[in-house]
Order: C-alpha cells, then structure tokens, then sequence
C-alpha cells in the first residue's frame, strides 16, 4: 500500500472511533485533504484512494491543480485567508469557501458567483483563541454577520469554521471546540456545518460535533515551504 493510501486507511480509522465514541454516525463526519503545498499527482492519488474533497489555501496554486485535475470529479474548498482582489476567482471556481471573516467578503462572493453554478457554500471563520489568531470574526461581532450573510442571494451558508490555538491539552483542545459549537448554537440559524479538527486534534473536534475535519499533515506528510 502506498502511504497516502495507508495514512487515509489510519485516517478513517480515527475518524470512525471518534464518532463512534461520541455516539455519532461516522458518515456524518467529512474527511476533507487538505493539499497546500503538495503536487497534483499526490491529490490524484488521493482521489484514486476514495477521497472527493480538497482544501486549499493560496488561489494561484489551487487554480493551477484544478487545471491538471480536470479530469477528475473533485470538490474544491477554499480555506485560506481571502483578499477581496480574490474574490471572483474563488467564487468560480470553489464549491465551499471555509473562511469568510468578514461581509465584505461574503458580499463579493455573493455578487460573483456565476447564474449557472448552485449557491456557494460558506462557513464563517471564528476566532475562539483572542489575541492568539488574527483570523475570524469576533464572537461578539458573529450574530450580525451570519444574519447579514444569510440575506446574501448567491451563497449558502452552512456554519463555522475555526482553528483554535494549536495545543497538545484534550481539556484544552474540547474547551475551544465546544466554543464553537455552543456559538453556532446560540445563532439559532438552521446550520448543518462545523468545520474544526485538524491532524492532531480532530478527536476532541469530532466529540465537540465536527462535520469536516481539515486533514493536512497526517494526510500527505508534513508540508515544505521551501527556502523564504
Ligand atoms: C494547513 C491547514 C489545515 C491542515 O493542518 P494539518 O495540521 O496539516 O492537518 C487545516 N486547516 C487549515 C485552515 C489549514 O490552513
């Protein structure tokens, strides 16, 4: 078995005890491959190994994968931070849009999505850590933007998406987790989403009510930027 294959094998395993344990449906929990930095072949084998969703970060780069993916059904989620010069890009070419931090965003995403593609679906990206992340939306500032987010025609949205502080503490790791589920509660919106739980804590994200866990690392190996 090659590792991509194994490593989606122990993946799914995890992923299949901690629902499980949290007395939930396995299948309620998306595995979605987060592939930033890593070629179009390694995706591809990702893919032949069962998988169907991809998460990306920088747009040139997801864009240039698309074109060599094209091919393939794939389903591509945009997760990194977005400049609004970006916008229309990601809004073409993008199934889901995990991190929407703000309404101007939304706005844009809104007003360029193509007539002919189905509603865009977002996540609003809330930051549960303070000062520890610059990314996300204040909770305070969150009922007012998924309100307004609602209203917007040609997007959907369909929850939260949060990336607490990296930290090896479980109590720590379910504390920032149930954070987020108790946010989405209290919006009392009909919202189907949660996307939390990366490599090393996607067990406490799953037992908090994870939808999709963010799997990079554990997924295709640990990534190398290169040289700065
Ligand atoms: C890189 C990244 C991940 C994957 O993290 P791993 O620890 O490698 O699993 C998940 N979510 C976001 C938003 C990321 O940027």
């Amino acid at each position: 078995m090659s590792t991509i294959a194994a490593n989606i094998s122990t993946l799914e395993q995890r992923i299949r005890t901690a629902a499980l344990v949290a007395h939930r449906d396995p299948a309620s929990v998306g595995l979605l491959a987060v592939s930033k930095t890593k070629p179009a072949s390694d995706l591809r084998e990702a893919h032949a190994d069962g998988l169907r969703d991809f998460g990306e970060n920088y747009l040139q780069e997801a864009l240039s994968k698309q074109v060599e993916l094209a091919d393939l059904p794939l389903c591509w989620h945009f997760i990194g931070p977005i400049q609004s010069n970006k916008t229309r890009a990601i809004a073409e070419n993008f199934s889901w849009v995990h991190s929407v931090d703000r309404l101007k965003i939304a706005q844009r995403l809104s007003e360029q999505r193509p007539e002919g593609l189905e509603p865009l679906n977002l996540c609003i990206q809330v930051n549960v850590s303070g000062e520890a992340s610059k990314s996300g939306c204040t909770p305070q500032d969150l009922p007012q933007l998924a309100a307004a987010v609602m209203a917007l025609p040609r997007v959907k949205l369909r929850g939260l998406m949060a990336i607490p502080e990296p930290t090896e503490d479980p109590a720590a790791q379910a504390a920032a987790f149930a954070t987020v589920r108790t946010l989405q509660e209290s919006l009392n919106l009909e919202l189907d989403t949660l996307s939390m739980g990366m490599s090393h804590d996607l067990e406490a994200a799953i037992a908090q009510g994870a939808t999709w866990v963010r799997i990079g690392t554990a997924l295709f190996g640990a990534r190398d930027y290169g040289q700065p």
